[in-house]
């Protein structure tokens, strides 16, 4: 293999088919998605608002859940169903998703055992046991445990942009967005003060040149070059005082 991430094509770690910034990004969603529970679970019954008198009202009984949201927390296959004329509610809910990956990445997890001879087996693992129950909170904590693991297999984007799309859905229902951080250093490649740090990303990122750093490469330039900038910042106070 190459080494390319196979989600953003960026220098991925031997062995791995993602890249550290879009492992973290994984990382982040699998402890969002646990957050929005309870806003999810509000959000099923309609807002149905007050009643309409005159022309103006529904041909139908309203449904007495939103099915977006149904489609998400109720039970379901772990694949999408055949949808040809696109009139279907959108994909898998969220419960058979996790589950279904689950099972997915034990089925290829190494399990070391010793057989009755004391020899040491290596077999795949039977399957996935979460020890927190099996909650879409529980099965969450399983995947981020196991991402590590899930990273160097060929089928990680897969389960990256299946949990991206899940996410997706989740945010236009509870109408959230991950929130941006401007940075106060400058950017070391273009100078503009455009570095922003982004909740479920790893690096920092100038919106200007598309810069990217580490927190560590971050932490390191701003220690570098903000002294300076306090300096030159003090001189021109200063110089604009004497003039006035
Ligand atoms: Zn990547
Ligand atoms: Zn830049």
């Amino acid at each position: 293999m190459d080494n390319t991430c196979d989600i953003c094509h960026q220098h991925a770690p031997a062995g791995c088919y993602l890249c550290e910034g879009c492992a973290y990004r994984m990382h982040t969603w699998l402890r969002e998605i646990p957050r929005h529970l309870p806003l999810l679970r509000d959000s099923l019954r309609p807002d149905t608002g007050p009643a309409q008198r005159g022309g103006s009202g529904r041909a139908h009984s309203p449904l007495p859940v939103r099915i977006e949201v149904l489609d998400l927390l109720g039970p379901g296959h772990v694949v999408a169903l055949p949808d040809p004329h696109g009139d279907q509610s959108v994909g898998v809910p969220l419960a058979p998703l996790l589950y279904g990956w689950a099972r997915y990445l034990a089925a290829e997890l190494p399990s070391v055992r010793l057989d009755e001879h004391g020899t040491v087996r290596i077999e795949p693992c039977t399957g996935p046991v979460a020890r927190r129950g099996s909650s879409i909170t529980a099965w969450c904590s399983w995947l981020d445990a196991y991402l590590p693991y899930a990273a160097t297999r060929p089928w990680a984007a897969d389960m990256y942009e299946q949990l991206e799309a899940v996410l997706q859905r989740i945010r236009r229902i509870t109408h959230t967005a991950p929130r941006r951080h401007p940075k106060d250093a400058p950017c070391p490649s273009c100078s503009a003060f455009a570095l922003v740090a982004v909740d479920d990303e790893w690096h920092i990122s100038c919106q200007a040149c598309s810069v990217r750093l580490t927190p560590d490469e971050y932490a390191e330039h701003r220690a570098r070059i903000m002294p300076a900038l306090a300096a030159l910042a003090l001189r021109i106070g200063a110089q604009q005082a004497a003039a006035a």
